[in-house]
């Protein structure tokens, strides 16, 4: 009774991060149309199915949860310690994909920029930044 409670609790929270999750990419998607920009999302054939493509330009945008890939030196990025055991082999998993994929884009002659869900505290810092990396 108490383990289908927390696990019904846990799959509960992992949805609510889940659905969290996908604000920020909204949000950067928004910005980058205004902009004026136009892009192809979540392309399944390149490594790490990136989330925002450029193809002509050939660059690509990823927005990273700070919890999901494990964003260093991050509050949002930190597992609870009654957690840790449970997150961090699997979040060092997804940072090991994560890098992975980066120098596999890299390599394809790809130029990538993260975008973490924690700097959209200041929307109009990652807009210039954006801008910046699309010009
Ligand atoms: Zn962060």
């Amino acid at each position: 009774m108490g383990d289908t409670v927390t696990s019904a609790q846990r799959s509960e929270n992992m949805k609510r991060i889940r659905s969290a999750n996908t604000r920020p990419e909204l949000t950067i998607r928004r910005m980058i149309y205004r902009l004026g920009y136009r892009y192809r999302i979540h392309v399944k054939k390149l490594p790490g199915t990136p989330d925002i493509v450029f193809s002509s330009k050939r660059k690509i945008i990823f927005v990273h949860g700070c919890f999901w890939h494990f964003h260093q030196n991050c509050r949002a990025g930190r597992i609870p310690n009654s957690k840790v055991t449970y997150w961090h082999p699997k979040l060092m998993r997804t940072r090991a994909r994560d890098e992975a994929h980066l120098e596999k884009l890299a390599s394809l002659g790809w130029k990538v920029l993260v975008i973490w869900e924690c700097e959209l505290k200041d929307t109009s810092e990652v807009e210039l930044k954006i801008q910046k990396f699309l010009e």
